[in-house]
């Protein structure tokens, strides 16, 4: 595909999707440096070798990606659904076109194995943009009539110019589950991905620009947290934030944006219970948890870390759930047969390697896992940790309170119902859990007493994007996808007409 960019490495001719050492920033349809010349190391997790670097922008970046953002918001604001629909659907065709590319990509930067990349990852993002750009043609909004006095009729507008900041876990996957609605719904944004993982964020710029998206609509902006992300949540001419990340990140981005009266979403941190009852269907239900527990290395939000098992079966459920977690192969991302692949980075890596040191430390007992492994080869020197399964830890332990975010699940036991739900809620998180049982009336009971935004029974990570998204207590405030995504990026207004 010919692009008209001034991406200096189509300039040189090469490929669409070969990465430049030095990554640039897309603002107003243009690839530039950042303004300071400064740029971040950025490691590929399963070798430890550094493979390109990161502009490492600050709020002069954001304010040149705002002006130009500015300048294309009167235009895409009103331009048709129809018009939107059409280029997002392009961007999503020149994602699948694309795959093996992308994905290639993502495990590079991330670590992930290239079958989860090639399976998960990408599809995700193209469906994202289908999603949206149908969503937004079915779109509709409320009329209430007075009887004979009155209408009302409630107006749905762009919000205007809106943040979206994504973390490195699902990286593309969750950029583009924020931008497509926000670029469907009329807004133009400003966006950043993981300093950590922002390889295909990068080459999405030069799909978008591809696939004929007006300059200016999407701005994409890299850099680290406190400085890029942070002067993108200062700046008063961005209305709206949307963010995935850590609680943490959640807590200092809220007490900047609620005084400026920002819409805000956040999706954060979670340590999901995974309740198992004794007249669960054992082979799916095992064959769930496993994948459950450590799907991309453990480091998804949804992730069940905490696993609740009836006392019934628990000795049962601990000896071959230890025995298939033994088998899973930890290895080169880029191999078939490894089925984990490299945490995301040192900084990562240590802190599982220190929560597993805590576990033991407040009396855990580790059944399998806990090690550093050396997959060998040019991957001797790359991040990896064997799944790690740990018991005997009370519910109130640090381990059991606090999100570890990588290949490491607990054990603990329960006898009735009461005291499971009791487990279950007695963390600060209430993201996601999963219920296994055949007893559907018990399973619907608990369901509702759950502190969760999601919940699963029978099933894990079954996602339908029509429905809402999103965590209580300390895992986040508001729901993505579907009509509340686009209702988030939007600006509802009653108009009331007297008749
Ligand atoms: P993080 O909070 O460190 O970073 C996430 C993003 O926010 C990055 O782009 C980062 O640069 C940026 N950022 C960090 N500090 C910021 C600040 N002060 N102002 C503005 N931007 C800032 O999180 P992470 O380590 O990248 O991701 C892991 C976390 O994300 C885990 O806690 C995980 O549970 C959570 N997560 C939640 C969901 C969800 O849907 N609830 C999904 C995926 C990941």
């Amino acid at each position: 595909m010919q692009l008209q960019t001034n991406d200096t490495s189509e300039k040189k001719g090469t490929n669409l999707f070969s990465v430049p050492y030095h990554l640039e920033n897309f603002i107003g349809g243009y690839f530039i440096g950042p303004l300071s010349g400064a740029f971040i190391e950025n490691i590929n997790p399963a070798t430890g070798e550094v493979f390109c670097l990161v502009p490492d922008s600050n709020e002069k970046d954001i304010e040149v990606a705002v002006q130009a953002a500015k300048k294309a918001l009167p235009q895409w604001s009103v331009t048709p659904v129809e018009e939107r629909f059409k280029i997002l659907n392009r961007i999503a065709k020149l994602i699948d076109e694309n795959m093996d590319e992308l994905a290639l990509a993502e495990t590079n930067d991330n670590g992930k194995p290239l079958w989860l990349s090639k399976r998960v990852d990408i599809p995700r993002a193209s469906a994202n943009f289908r999603f949206f750009a149908t969503g937004i043609m079915h779109f509709a909004s409320e009329s209430h009539a007075m009887e004979d006095r009155a209408i009302n009729y409630t107006l749905r507008q762009p919000v205007g110019i809106v943040g979206c900041i994504s973390p490195w876990n699902l990286p593309l996957y969750l950029f583009t589950w924020k931008i497509a609605p926000a670029l469907a719904a009329g807004n133009c944004v400003i966006a950043k991905p993981s300093e950590v993982t922002p390889v295909t964020a990068f080459l999405l710029s030069r799909i978008v620009k591809a696939a004929g998206l007006p300059d200016g609509v999407l701005n994409i902006v890299h850099g680290k947290g406190e400085t890029t992300g942070e002067a993108i949540v200062k700046h008063p001419s961005i209305k709206a934030i949307s963010f995935t990340g850590s609680t943490r990140a959640g807590a200092r981005i809220a007490s900047i944006a609620a005084p400026m009266f920002k819409k805000l979403s956040l999706e954060l941190g979670g340590k999901n219970p995974n309740i198992i009852f004794d007249d669960c269907n054992w082979e799916k239900m095992m064959k769930t948890t496993i994948q459950s527990s450590f799907a991309n290395q453990g480091q998804i939000c949804l992730c069940g870390s905490r696993i609740l098992v009836h006392e019934n079966i628990y000795e049962r459920f601990k000896e071959t759930f230890v025995s298939q977690v033994k088998k899973l192969t930890v290895g080169d991302p880029l191999e078939e047969s490894s089925k984990q692949g490299a945490l995301v980075g040192k900084i990562h890596f240590d802190k599982i390697v220190a929560a597993v040191a805590m576990a033991k430390k407040e009396g855990g007992q580790v059944l399998c896992g806990g090690n550093v492994v050396d997959p060998g080869g040019r991957c001797s020197k790359g991040y990896f940790f064997e799944p790690t399964v740990i018991e005997g830890l009370a519910c109130n332990t640090q381990t059991n309170m606090e999100e570890i975010f990588g290949p490491v699940v607990t054990l603990q036991k329960f006898s009735t119902d009461e005291e499971v739900l009791a487990l279950a809620n007695s963390c600060k998180y209430g993201l996601s859990a999963t219920i296994w049982t055949q007893d559907i009336s018990r399973a619907n009971k608990i369901a509702a007493k759950l502190d969760a935004g999601i919940v699963w029974i029978n099933c894990w990570l079954l996602r339908d994007l029509r429905t809402p998204f999103g965590g209580m207590k300390n895992s986040g405030v508001g729901r993505e996808g579907g009509w509340d995504a686009l209702r988030f990026f939007t600006e509802a207004k009653n108009i009331c007409v007297e008749l």
